[in-house]
């Protein structure tokens, strides 16, 4: 079984070449019809497999050219087959992404939703699928959009006044101005916002699983993979030249950075030394301190800790099934968590705590927009420093015509998101909207 996809103006012909329908008709009669039949090889004659074709004519369709698939119904050899024979009728095999690419310059999709298409297919978890999902359902794009009429209302505006510098800009106008560009500047910190919190699901947090020797650092490890199901990929690390393990706890993915070399040497801390660890960790976005309940937090589990950064660190206390217990095992100002790793209990409640302190009580909800590219982040963070820039020239004397290239910076920059056209679209809207001439 599989599907080839034919997209362009000679799929059509090309199909033709190598489809026989069961009852001679014209296929290409109606647009989205499934038509049963034959693929032959027309140098021999010979029948290659049964095949449901589908036709779909342009421009209602997923590239809005003319698109024919084929449904091939045998095994990996006449797929095989049928792929050479479409290429020798014409056709040419796909560019990565390519019917993506060419329903985005057929005017079907914009760019952030070609780019979700990328994300989808990418996506490390489901909540990452989810984030793409919205993406591809135009909700960034929506938001790009409102913002950038906001900016060219400023824009006309100035421009305005630059035409007919007769008329004072009197001081309401200017306020109104002023007021205007600030929200804009507060709307595209807050995008800048969903797109530090899309890193999360993009890149995943980088997690250490540290503390003492024995006191369970593997086990631990092992229950978290062994609950998930999905041990989503193994990546080279980026940063440093080791192997990093992507798991996934509750859509999160969580990237466990030198796991490899921890179930090794089973003991970070010794390995490398407080002092190195403090480094390491330094880079971390999550730290699970993993102490021993049986013995209490020690002398030397307490130094470490206060290397430590409070606020990304979870103490968790294992080996809870040992009957006795000594030593205080509660932590001021640090959440914790008693589990046994070789039970498998409490790992329930500990997913719960590192939900809550990642998300901080939920970032992904169905209305929130998360920004997962870094293009757009880039993009943003110029657009809203061409906003601020023209906020401060307000405070200012500086010539009209000046700061208007401010805005059009801004404008121009949050149209490389959609893709938008630019220079004719700014005109038109500016046209549109005021009656200069009038
Ligand atoms: P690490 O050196 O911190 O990685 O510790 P390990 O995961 O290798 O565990 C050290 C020893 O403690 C092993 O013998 C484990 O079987 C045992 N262990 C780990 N977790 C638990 C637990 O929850 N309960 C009990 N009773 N033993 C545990």
């Amino acid at each position: 079984m599989g599907i080839i996809r034919i997209s362009g103006e000679k799929a059509f012909p090309a199909a033709e070449k190598i489809f026989r329908p069961a009852r001679p008709k014209n296929w290409q009669g109606e647009s989205h019809r499934l038509h049963y039949g034959h693929v032959v090889d027309f140098s021999t004659g010979k029948v290659i497999d049964e095949v449901l074709l589908t036709v779909m004519k342009s421009p209602y369709t997923y590239t809005r050219e003319n698109v024919v698939e084929i449904n091939c119904h045998g095994g990996i050899v006449p797929l095989r087959e049928t792929m050479r024979l479409v290429l020798a009728a014409g056709a040419r095999l796909a560019d990565p992404g390519e019917f993506t690419k060419r329903a985005f310059i057929n005017g079907r999709i914009d760019l952030t939703q070609a780019e979700s298409v990328i994300d989808i297919i990418r996506s490390k978890t489901e909540a990452s699928l989810k984030v793409a999902l919205s993406q591809l359902e135009g909700g960034l794009s929506a938001r790009i959009t409102f913002l950038q009429d906001n900016i060219l209302g400023i824009l006309a505006q100035l421009e305005a006044a630059i035409d007919f510098p007769e008329d004072d800009v009197d001081i309401e106008s200017y306020r109104e101005v002023q007021k205007k560009a600030l929200e804009i500047v507060k709307e595209l910190d807050l995008l800048i916002d969903a797109a530090v919190k899309g890193k999360i699901y993009r890149e995943g947090i980088r997690t250490v699983i540290t503390g003492r020797p024995n006191v369970g650092k593997s086990s631990l490890l092992n229950a978290l993979l062994g609950r998930e199901r999905a041990i989503v990929t193994c990546i080279p690390g980026t940063t440093r030249d080791v192997i990093e393990e992507t798991i996934n706890i509750r859509g999160i993915p969580l990237v466990l950075a030198d796991t490899a070399g921890l179930r090794e040497t089973s003991d970070l801390v010794e390995k490398i030394g407080v002092e190195k660890t403090r480094e390491f960790l330094a880079g971390a976005d999550l730290m699970l301190f993993v102490v021993d309940a049986h013995e209490g937090i020690t002398l030397e589990d307490r130094e470490i800790l206060q290397t430590l950064p409070g606020e990304k660190t979870i103490l968790i206390i294992n080996k809870t099934d040992l009957a006795e217990r000594t030593g205080v095992i509660r932590e001021e100002n640090i959440p914790s968590v008693e589990i046994s790793a070789l039970k498998g209990e409490g790992i329930e409640l500990l997913e719960d705590k590192i939900e809550e302190i990642i998300t901080g009580g939920g970032i992904v909800t169905p209305e929130s927009i998360i920004i997962s590219n870094v293009r757009h982040e880039e993009i943003l963070i110029r657009a809203r420093g061409h906003m601020a820039e023209f906020c401060s020239s307000l405070e200012e004397n500086i010539p009209l015509d000046l700061m208007s290239i401010d805005i059009r910076n801004s404008w121009e920059a949050l149209g490389e998101i959609t893709g938008s056209t630019v220079t004719e679209n700014l005109l038109d809207r500016i046209f549109s909207d005021f009656c200069i001439g009038k």
